[in-house]
């Protein structure tokens, strides 16, 4: 049982799946040509479904959000430039920076992981980066970030913001997303997947909303034709469903405030957490809970803090499973 990279543990529903299934063998039928990249449909597709008043000149989308990351740094960032990201935080960022001769600045969080407006803005005039990067709700944490915190950064800030919202369907209902801040924010990026929330991890899809002039930045960098004509008939088919593809959201945020409810109860100190895992502390060696929780079947991670481990939010039975393993360890 995989509880540790925080996919949707929930399968496309069966009707959805069988009209992504037409959708990629139409697709199929035209495969000995290029595919279109611009990827005008998809980004139509994503224009309607994060709303805001976006349209198809403001998205951008490659494979994964990972790879979504990796352009803005090859656009904007490059040997002699920086990133500051606010650890711990989403440990995919460091190794981007690296691959692509990025700096990377580590920014500090407090205590409980949070990131304050007044932190996030002495780091930024203390680091002086050339990019931020703001993880919301925050890998491997969970924390949601405020708009406050967001803005803030965006004020101090020189270069580039993003906002790195992955987990971002997973925050309570009718929180605001940093989509909000983009009108008269040219320098602000904020980036989703459709890896998580939309059960979509193994078809990589992420994408990104900006300023017209930030996406054609990210044009000039990408390589020709780099999203598949199959990805692409597979990722329409699955926002033309998007209210069932998200049906299971609401059950997984149960799920997790059930593994923040129940972590306590067995006196841990679970964190508040706004996506789909929750990062507990209270572990007395995380290293051999990790192994024997594996040894019973259940596999969470380490993610590297001391005394903490994190768990993905998975179905019913998962995370029952998981609790009665844990528990089982006394
Ligand atoms: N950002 C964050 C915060 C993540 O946790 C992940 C996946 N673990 C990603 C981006 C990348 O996801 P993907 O490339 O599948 O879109």
């Amino acid at each position: 049982m995989a509880l540790n990279v925080n996919e949707n543990t929930h399968p496309v529903p069966d009707d959805v799946a069988a009209d992504i299934v037409a959708r990629v063998a139409t697709a199929i039928g035209g495969v000995n040509r290029y595919p279109d990249r611009e990827f005008t449909e998809l980004r139509e597709s994503l224009a309607h479904y994060l709303g805001h008043g976006l349209t198809p000149e403001n998205i951008w989308a490659a494979n994964g959000s990972n790879e979504v990351i990796q352009q803005i740094l090859q656009a904007f960032g490059g040997p002699g430039r920086s990133l500051l990201g606010f650890t711990p935080t989403y440990s995919m960022y460091p190794l981007l920076a690296s691959g692509t001769g990025t700096v990377w600045l580590a920014g500090a969080r407090d205590a409980e992981f949070e990131l304050s407006p007044e932190t996030a803005v002495a780091e930024i005039t203390r680091l002086d980066p050339d990019i931020v990067i703001l993880c919301a709700p925050n890998n491997p944490t969970g924390t949601p970030l405020s708009l406050e915190t967001i803005a803030a950064a965006y004020d101090a800030a020189r270069g580039m913001v993003v906002v790195d919202e992955a987990y971002a369907e997973f925050m309570p209902e009718g929180e605001p997303s940093a989509l909000t801040l983009l009108p008269g924010r040219p320098r602000l990026l904020v980036s989703r997947t459709m890896s998580k929330a939309f059960a979509f991890a193994g078809a990589r899809v992420g994408y990104l909303a900006a300023d017209p002039a930030a996406v054609d930045a990210l044009r000039l960098v990408r390589l020709p034709y780099h999203l598949s004509a199959l990805t692409q008939a597979a990722a329409v088919g699955a926002l033309a469903h998007s209210d069932e593809m998200l049906g299971m959201v609401g059950e997984i945020r149960v799920q997790r405030d059930r593994l923040v409810r129940e972590l306590a109860g067995l006196g841990y100190r679970p964190h508040r957490s706004g996506s789909n895992f929750v990062l507990f502390g209270g572990v007395a060696d995380p290293h051999a809970t990790f192994e024997a929780l594996l040894a019973q079947g259940v596999l969470i991670r380490d993610v590297g803090i001391p005394g903490h481990l994190r768990v993905t939010a998975g179905t019913e039975a998962e995370t029952t499973a998981f609790l009665t393993a844990l528990a089982s360890l006394g």
